[in-house]
């Protein structure tokens, strides 16, 4: 059997888990092996859909058969004698697409399929109301137009329109029975035009036909957009799910409706949605009408007039609000559930684990644990790393003036502002020149996905919370305020309208996702607080993981930032950011204008005690801490002037003739300078150098062990280093340094000397390295460009298409090659520890925060990443996960 029946005491796969059944499907077994209210139906499984586009994008024969077998089960479950195709009384069915994860308004879905010329006569009769039966053709030929036929749905809705004016009304729910047939016949007639055929009568034509598209709408380009930004494989494929209508569109006692158990963007117990009386589910997604709240609460704190679902069907209200929490304990997770009541009756259509935003998600983790419903190390899961991000980002200072020209849905929390752009393709445009834009749209539709990605934040004028914007928004983290109704949009002369205030495509305005609200201008902003859910979740994280968290800093600033976000020491501190200031530039260009070694040790000589105030100021606020201070690493010509006009300046400052400056430039020019005269290559040419980077190191250490008490635990690392002869070089300099400042002080403070493993032949070399190296650090970045022979630099010309093309699955300077790159780490771990017992081993690459990278740095047992101050948080955490 390929396919999995489900419904009327039947749950075939139940346990067959999301990747086999997708999503939905997988959910709407559980759902019915528990015995909720779930229309029967049956899943085509994923690996199918690789089936479908390896037969060109057709069904496999041997598919059909079982198809027909699932439409028996169906007949069969739902016992009312209904039967597909029968013009007496028909069975309809939705076929819905379902991923393994969810990828909201992505795929595509059709409802109300089995309805033709004869049939919709057989539901007229059978229901007994003709309004009804014609309302569900229409749907059914217009989606299916759309979706399977490749119609473009504006002549639908055009056709609707000329319906509503020759009646002089403004509302679908205005139009009768006789209206909607004359407008079928206007629909079948466009498709008869448009693709030359007449709209298939056959019902078996039309399953096959929609399943096919379902399949079809995983390769569409939205769905890809969607993919590639979620990293989302191509090969996964997409399940179907076939099942049986019910209709929420059955007059004043059915609705349709979606809800989530808790509130996604806060995290807030207590039930959260949307409905739509007589409506149905793509209306309330849509954000074609405006839904009402879902309960009474939440309409009153809103404001608005029209009942909610609690105060219009409260008996199904109750029955829908015990179903809540009989899935949240179930699933042990907040829900995002999808229902529709045809006459009273309640049916669930989909349960899923709710989208939701980092503070969200936090809030609802500690809360699940104080409940009893989930325990510490699921709570550490259930957070994604990345999501972190969102919570370190600065909100809008609740002091600052707010000019506020309109208001609209709180629908995805955070502040963002920028410049009004109208339509996704100049978002993207903008976005790519660096500018901050804020999409503005009247609402937004599953082709926009690009578009927001690249805005900072999106506004609508139409769409509830649940609206396509507002989910979408959350999930990328975006700030969003949706159904701003007094926001009107005028594309032809690209401005908005915001009640009295109009303003042009480019003007800057700042919304608030918190409140709703949308402000004119720039808001000024606040750093966020780490407290609260937040803090607790990450001292939960700091108990299950076994790796240190290190940052990457160099300034006083970013050094104390880093350790307010729980930084464990420093895994990099580059010396060479030191060197640019106005003052020490002038004496780091003299040292290699020198022409002699007493000429570098005079510049030198002035550059020591700014170094050494450097080393103070970060060892005070490391004190107790490890330090790793990387010797000077870049080509000694980014130091000197490349412009013309700089010359002069320079040859004043530095007391050398424009003449011997531009020689010296000349002479220090090199073709591949990532590969030229860099690292300890400039230790171990010019070893005045390092001494008196080591000198300052150890000076500033005295002093701190002196003045607070506690040393900072200096790492003294040399980069660049595929030698261990090179490494024995300079670790004599740093040591007599060492013993120098120690004999002239008399204060001895402990250090260790070590390096950068990132080049290749240091990594294969490892185990004699390590005979003199202390601890590695691994320069995951200048290891990727070593052995990949990318130039980090000059790849985005084509990265991209390497990456599209499948030959990396990643940008591999963002997420570590883990087959080549990791293998060159793992060999170097295992023989320098083999040489060394003990060797201190961590990585301080852009890897160091990237959560999937930080997950295999666990698996060969490093004692520490490195990452940037902001990033420490999701480096904690993304530690605690990998060490569970
Ligand atoms: P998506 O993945 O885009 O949410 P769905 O397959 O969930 O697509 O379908 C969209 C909407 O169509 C659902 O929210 C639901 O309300 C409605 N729907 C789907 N199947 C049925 C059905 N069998 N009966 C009634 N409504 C349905
Ligand atoms: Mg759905
Ligand atoms: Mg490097």
């Amino acid at each position: 059997m390929i396919i999995h029946p489900f419904g009327g005491g039947v749950a075939s796969a139940h346990g067959l888990g999301k990747n086999h059944l997708g999503g939905k499907g997988a959910n709407l077994h559980e759902m019915a092996g528990i015995g909720l209210p779930v229309p029967p139906g049956f899943v085509i499984p994923t690996p199918v859909c690789a089936d479908h586009y390896a037969a060109g994008g057709t069904l496999p024969p041997a598919l059909l058969p079982e198809i027909a077998a699932g439409i028996g089960h169906i007949e069969t479950a739902v016992a009312s004698g209904a039967r597909f195709g029968d013009a007496d009384h028909p069975l309809l069915v939705s076929v819905r697409s379902g991923a393994r994860v969810s990828m909201p308004g992505m795929m595509d879905t059709v409802l109300n399929l089995g309805l033709n010329d004869a049939t919709v006569l057989g539901l007229a009769a059978r229901s007994g109301d003709a309004r009804f039966a014609w309302d569900s053709y229409r749907r059914f030929v217009q989606m299916y137009g759309d979706v399977v036929l490749g119609i473009d749905h504006y002549l639908f809705e055009d056709a609707l329109e000329y319906a509503k004016e020759d009646k002089g009304v403004s509302l679908d729910t205005e139009l009768d029975a006789d209206d909607l047939k004359a407008l079928v016949a206007a629909y079948l007639g466009i498709v008869e035009r448009e693709q030359g055929a007449p709209f298939p009568q056959d019902v078996t034509a039309q399953l096959h036909g929609a399943v096919a598209a379902v399949f079809g709408s995983w390769r569409s380009e939205r769905a890809d957009v969607y993919r590639r930004l979620n990293d989302i494989p191509e090969d996964w494929g997409t399940a179907v799910t076939v099942q049986a209508m019910v209709f929420g569109n059955r007059g004043e006692t059915s609705a349709t409706g979606v809800a989530f158990t808790r509130d996604p963007s806060t995290g807030e117990r207590g039930y959260y949605g949307e409905y739509l009386l007589n409506a149905q589910g793509e209306d309330v997604v849509a954000g074609i009408r405006t839904p009402q709240y879902l309960t009474r609460a939440a309409r009153e704190k809103a404001g608005a007039k029209a009942a909610s679902m609690e105060e219009a069907l409260p008996v199904v209200y109750a029955e829908l609000a015990a179903l809540f929490d009989l899935l949240e304990r179930h699933y042990r997770d907040m829900q995002d559930i999808e229902f529709t009541v045809e006459q009273g009756k309640l049916f669930v259509l989909q349960t899923r684990s709710g989208k939701r935003t980092a503070k969200a998600a936090l809030k609802i983790a500690c809360d699940m644990v104080e409940e009893g419903l989930i325990d510490q190390r699921t709570a550490i899961l259930r957070v994604d790393p990345a999501m972190l991000d969102q919570m370190l980002h600065p909100t809008l200072d609740p002091a600052a003036k707010r000019d506020v020209i309109v208001r609209g849905l709180p629908a995805s929390p955070g502040a963002a502002s920028g410049a009004i752009v109208l339509d996704s393709e100049t978002a993207e445009k903008r976005a790519a020149m660096g500018e901050d834009v804020i999409l503005v749209r009247v609402e937004t539709s599953p082709e926009d996905i690009a578009g927001m990605h690249a805005a900072r934040g999106i506004l609508t004028a139409r769409g509830g919370m649940t609206s396509h914007a507002a989910v979408v928004a959350r999930g990328m983290g975006r700030p969003c305020v949706s159904g701003a109704g007094n926001l009107a949009i005028d594309m032809n002369a690209r401005s908005v309208r915001f009640g009295g205030v109009e303003l042009a495509e480019g003007a800057v305005i700042t919304l608030d996702g918190a409140n709703g609200e949308v402000m004119r201008g720039t808001v000024a902003t606040v750093q966020p607080e780490l407290t609260g859910d937040f803090a607790r979740l990450m001292l939960w994280a700091d108990a299950h993981r076994t790796m240190a968290v290190r940052t990457n800093a160099e300034t006083p600033a970013d050094c104390a930032t880093a350790r307010s976000f729980g930084a464990e020491g420093i895994g990099l501190a580059r010396t060479e950011h030191m060197f640019f200031s106005p003052e020490r530039i002038v004496s780091v260009r003299e040292m290699i204008l020198a022409a002699d070694e007493a000429g570098r040790r005079a510049a030198l000589a002035k550059l020591l005690p700014a170094q050494r105030e450097d080393f103070r100021a970060i060892f005070g606020i490391m004190a107790g801490l490890p330090v790793t201070v990387r010797l000077l690493d870049p080509p000694l010509h980014e130091f000197l002037p490349q412009r013309e006009a700089d010359f002069a300046d320079v040859a004043d400052a530095t007391g050398v003739g424009v003449d011997v400056l531009k020689r010296r430039n000349a002479e220090l020019h090199e073709f591949n300078p990532m590969l030229g005269h860099r690292g300890c290559r400039l230790g171990v040419t010019f070893p005045e150098i390092y001494e008196m980077q080591a000198r300052a190191i150890f000076e500033a250490a005295v002093a701190v062990a002196q003045e607070a008490g506690v040393a900072p635990l200096p790492e003294v690392m040399v980069p660049l280093v595929g030698t261990r002869r090179e490494l024995t070089l300079m670790k004599a300099v740093i040591d007599a340094a060492a013993e120098a400042v120690f004999a002239e002080t008399g204060v001895r403070v402990p250090y260790l000397v070590g390096t950068m493993i990132e080049l290749p032949r240091a990594a294969l070399r490892a185990g004699e390295i390590a005979e003199d190296a202390e601890f590695f650090s691994f320069g995951t970045n200048d290891l990727t460009q070593t052995t990949l022979g990318i130039s980090r630099d000059d790849a985005s010309r084509f990265l991209g298409v390497y990456v599209d093309k499948g030959i990396y699955a990643h940008d591999p300077f963002v997420t570590l090659d883990v087959d080549g790159v990791g293998e060159l780490v793992r060999i170097a771990a295992e023989r320098g520890r083999a040489a060394r017992p003990g060797l201190k081993l961590g990585i301080c690459g852009e890897h160091g925060g990237d959560p999937a990278s930080i997950a295999f740095c666990q698996t060969l047992g490093l004692d520490y990443v490195s990452c940037s101050p902001w990033r420490v948080p999701i480096a904690r955490l993304a530690a605690a996960q990998a060490a569970l």
